[in-house]
């Protein structure tokens, strides 16, 4: 069965944009009059999911969107949202970027109240957030080396993960967050 946004994109249904990667939809039910859903027309789970170059090409087309929306409807301003995931509320299981317009008082329940973190809760997060953040670019420079070295790399015993291990393991662990 289709999910429901690879439906619209067969039905063509309510497009206000399309090109050959993506489409740009006003959804039935939107959080505010203008709302834009903005996605890939190929089926993407998550966002780790979709290859960077569409990534871009979503991230440019929302800016325009935006754009458009300040231009034709007179916002103040626009939220862009992305439910990504388990525990994030995304109810179809397809990458899209929602656009919001905004207005001073439109009621839309989007703020919250900062809550102050204990300080040695942060601290954990903090370090294990550097920890993941400096592993990913050591993957890079993996991957980097490995296509100026071409073989020479795999013969060469790596400390640890190899880039591709430690992405599949990063793919692997992406999947429990699927909705
Ligand atoms: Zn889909």
């Amino acid at each position: 069965m289709k999910c429901g946004l690879c439906e619209i994109v067969e039905r063509k249904q309510d497009i206000v944009y399309e090109d050959e990667t993506l489409v740009a939809v006003a959804l039935e039910s939107a959080s505010t009059i203008g709302q834009i859903s903005v996605f890939p027309k190929q089926h993407f789970t998550i966002l780790e999911m979709v290859p960077p170059p569409v990534l871009e090409k979503c991230a440019v087309l929302a800016n325009k969107v935006g754009v458009a929306a300040f231009e034709a409807l007179g916002v103040q301003g626009t939220n862009l949202l992305i439910r990504n995931g388990l525990g994030s509320g995304q109810a179809v299981p397809h990458f899209s970027i929602e656009i919001i317009p905004r207005t001073e008082n439109d009621g839309l329940p989007l703020s919250w109240d900062p809550q102050p973190a204990p300080e040695d809760e942060l601290e954990v997060t903090l370090a294990l957030f550097k920890e993941e953040l400096k592993n990913l670019k050591e993957v890079k420079q993996e991957e980097k080396q490995s296509e100026k070295q071409g073989e020479k790399q795999s013969e060469k015993q790596t400390e640890g993960e190899s880039s591709p291990s430690r992405k599949d393991n990063y793919l692997l662990k992406s999947l429990r967050r699927v909705p």
